[in-house]
């Protein structure tokens, strides 16, 4: 029988790449301290209010369960952020989920609710998408959206902070892909903490060096309710570059445990951080403000503005026609 490498008892779960045992309660103290020395490693000390975007999966959950209550201890300002993306049998769910937990927490819930406030839905976009309307593909789309929101709430709002549940598998599948691409300037985006200025919110991801793996057994050791089926529109992108490379950490986690945690930590040390010094001087000359929504962005308009303009086209065609 396995035991548990800090009190002895039967062990209740393995964690590979270290390979150690852990009892249900020290596997919990485990992720939330490695949750915190990430956190307190890599965030700036001058932020105060802190805004925890959630969506109902198993990340972004096990980050809330395992960060906020701790910050709030320390004296910061804790919300939470759900955005109702109108994706059929799946946002009102989602929707439910993170009610319930964010309550649980004694936290604030702002919903943000995109049909509502910018009158179309992932789903619309999903349909246009199918019909080649948009070169690009929906989960892309989407994340667009996401991140503008995001911003635009913790701006408006007065955060400071934005924490997001971006798993090592995720990030392993981007850093990959841009790799692939030869976007190597895209590198910088993957980082454990971007700082803010201008109009954009500085953004953390405490789970950098968390597998998604160790995120459900959080949820599960946590009995954390979270929504298990994919996002419906999720399955059309599985042959995209970052799901094979997301798939094959999976196949090289199996012979080589930790490999995956172990390409993260010196990929951001040894070429993700001297690089973003680099490139981040020559951005900041670049900015613009979006002529639609006054938004600071690259491009004028911003991307998610050309979105919403193309959407909206799309749609008043399809009601006239
Ligand atoms: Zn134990
Ligand atoms: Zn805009």
């Amino acid at each position: 029988m396995a035991k548990c490498r800090v009190c002895d008892r039967e062990a209740w779960v393995k964690i590979p790449w270290a390979n150690t045992w852990f009892c249900r309660e020290h596997f919990i103290e485990y992720f939330e301290r490695k949750v915190w020395r990430t956190f307190s490693k890599y965030v700036s000390r001058n932020h105060e209010k802190i805004l925890f975007t959630v969506s109902g999966g198993k990340d972004s959950l096990a980050l809330l369960y395992s960060l906020a209550p701790r910050l709030v201890r320390e004296g910061y300002s804790v919300s939470v952020l759900f955005i109702d993306l109108g994706i059929r049998g799946y946002s009102e769910h989602a929707r439910g989920i993170v009610k319930e937990h964010v309550e649980s927490l004694g936290l604030e819930l702002i919903v943000f609710d995109l049909k509502k406030e910018y009158g179309f839905t992932i789903d619309d976009l999903a349909f246009a998408v199918y019909n080649h309307l948009f070169n690009r593909p929906v989960c892309s789309l989407c994340g667009v959206i996401k991140r503008y929101i995001y911003n635009l709430v913790a701006y408006k709002r007065d955060y400071d902070l934005i924490v997001t549940g971006h798993n090592l598998n995720d990030t392993y599948g981007f850093i990959m892909s841009a790799l692939t691409t030869g976007q190597v300037s895209e590198l910088i985006k993957f980082k454990p903490y971007i700082s803010g200025g201008e109009g954009f919110i500085a953004k953390a991801k405490p789970l950098f060096f968390n597998y998604e793996y160790e995120n459900r057994l959080y949820t599960i050791a946590k009995d954390v309710k979270v929504i298990l089926h994919p996002c419906p529109h999720a399955p059309r992108e599985e042959h995209g570059l970052v799901s094979s490379y997301k798939k094959q950490l999976r196949i090289l986690e199996k012979n080589h445990p930790g490999i995956g945690l172990m390409f993260v930590k010196n990929i951001l040390r040894n070429v993700i951080e001297p690089l973003s010094k680099v490139v981040q001087e020559k951005r900041e000359r670049k900015l613009v403000k979006c002529s639609i929504c006054g938004m600071p962005a690259s491009t004028d308009p911003c991307s998610f503005c050309r979105i919403k303009i193309k959407i909206d086209k799309i749609k008043t065609k399809s009601y006239t026609s």
